[in-house]
């Protein structure tokens, strides 16, 4: 996790919050590979869910909700986690997240201090809206993006007409107080969620679980995500929400361990039932083409962390490779082996030397490619190095415009994987791009 750390630095993915001040812990920033990297992952689940099927629209609710959303959801009640400190080195942890004897024993693992008795910490961020600070002004940032959904179906089914089974799909910000932010950009405080929400009928609520676990296990298969890095975890009863029928989270290996990336739950009819009851509204779905039958429809959840899903696409793609052809036992390159359509930058263009008309040659053909794809243009330092570089930022493509470039309208396609090089007619690099696009395997 040090070496992806310091790459995301180093490269400009990811930076911590604030750095100049010392950081704020639990944010970060993401700088300009980052915002690139995030963007695609967001573009390729947008596109999954909204684009591929005819019947999931999506929604952008705001973060700031009547607070009364998170009594009627049991966020004000429900949403906490166990405190404990310790007496004397002031440590603070998750009390489910410690060793049991160490917990029995009251028994601070860092430092075998005397621990506190364990508290409710509710992880909602709390604010004021308006002038006065008063009990009547209190606002919630929200925890997750789901409750946006749940207030806004009725108006999606008249606006949309649509008919269940529907979806509605949301990407945004939730903010947590977590009591333990580590391994970089993890678990944060300020973090970006994607989630779908399905609305079925009662009774088929089991079906629709297991066709939306089928789908997004689907999903990352064809992100070119490592398979054997991820398995399913079924929530057991203690870990199940208070608002769950059944759950089972999708986990990747992490460096630090099987940790989770996604949930999918069966949220029953709960947030709906409890809206009606807080709100006074009707949340009940009438179907007209059966009699005019009402009830409240039970909801199957997929929620992925964006942020957490851009560290899982980072740690998946980072390697070590030690370069072969150099016969030099200590040539070694770092690569981020990006699927292309998650890439960045797509392709990167190298004109051989800075002189000749050559830079200007690989300035007029990266012109062209910008109108299909993220491009680059580096033309500092030898080629060997400025490959390198591209590799490092998880570039997929590299063109390299050389003398015969300007003799016969070729240049060279470098592929970051197999580092293989080929030459191709200039006029055939866009559709070949995208052809290769298409087809891309992961060989390692
Ligand atoms: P955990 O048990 O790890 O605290 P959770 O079960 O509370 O997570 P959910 O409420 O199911 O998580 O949130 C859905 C998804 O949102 C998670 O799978 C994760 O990807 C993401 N997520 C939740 N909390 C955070 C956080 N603090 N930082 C980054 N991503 C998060």
């Amino acid at each position: 996790m040090e070496k992806i750390t310091s790459l995301a630095k180093r490269r400009g993915f990811v930076f911590q919050s604030s750095e100049i001040y010392g950081g704020q812990n639990g944010a970060w920033d993401y700088g300009p590979l980052g915002i690139e990297l995030k963007n695609r992952i967001a573009g390729a689940w947008w596109k999954e869910m909204t684009q591929l099927n005819d019947d999931i629209v999506g929604l952008d609710a705001a973060i700031l909700m009547h607070p009364r959303t998170w009594e009627a959801s049991g966020h004000v009640e429900n949403f906490t986690d166990p405190l404990v400190d310790c007496k004397k080195c002031k440590a603070r942890f998750r009390a489910d997240m410690i060793p049991e004897e160490n917990l029995a024993a009251k028994k601070c693992p860092e430092c075998g201090g005397e621990l506190t008795d364990t508290r409710k910490f509710n992880l909602m961020f709390k604010t004021h809206i308006g002038p006065a600070e008063d009990t009547a002004s209190i606002i919630y940032l929200r925890p997750e993006t789901a409750q946006g959904i749940y207030v806004n179906y009725k108006n999606i089914i008249q606006s949309n007409r649509m008919k269940i089974p529907f979806g509605i799909a949301q990407i945004g910000k939730a903010f947590r107080n977590e009591i333990v932010t580590k391994n970089f950009i993890f678990r944060t405080c300020e973090f970006e969620q994607m989630e779908m929400q399905f609305f079925v009928k009662p009774g088929s609520d089991d079906e629709w679980f297991n066709e939306w676990k089928k789908r997004r296990w689907a999903y990352y298969d064809r992100l070119g995500v490592k398979m054997d890095h991820l398995r399913w975890h079924q929530h057991d009863k203690d870990e199940l929400a208070h608002y769950a029928k059944d759950a089972y989270d999708i986990q990747y290996l992490f460096p630090m361990g099987w940790r989770e990336l996604e949930g999918v739950h069966n949220r029953t009819n709960y947030d709906l039932t409890r809206h009606t009851q807080f709100s006074g509204k009707d949340m009940q779905y009438i179907d007209q083409d059966n009699n005019n039958e009402r009830y409240i429809p039970y909801i199957i959840e997929t929620s992925a962390g964006l942020t957490r899903n851009v560290l899982m696409i980072l740690c998946d793609a980072y390697d070590e490779e030690q370069v072969a052809d150099k016969g030099n036992d200590d040539d070694w390159r770092t690569v981020l082996r990006f699927h292309p359509s998650l890439a960045p930058v797509t392709v990167a263009v190298l004109p051989l030397m800075k002189k000749d008309g050559l830079a200007e040659l690989a300035q007029d053909i990266r012109r062209e490619l910008k109108e299909d794809f993220a491009t680059d243009y580096d033309q500092a330092g030898a080629i060997g190095r400025r490959y390198r570089r591209q590799d490092e930022a998880g570039t997929p493509f590299c063109v390299t415009v050389d003398y015969q470039s300007k003799e016969d309208n070729t240049v060279t396609l470098r592929f970051r994987d197999s580092m293989e090089q080929i030459r191709v007619p200039k006029q055939e690099l866009t559709a070949r791009l995208r052809q290769e696009i298409k087809e891309y395997k992961r060989i390692k």
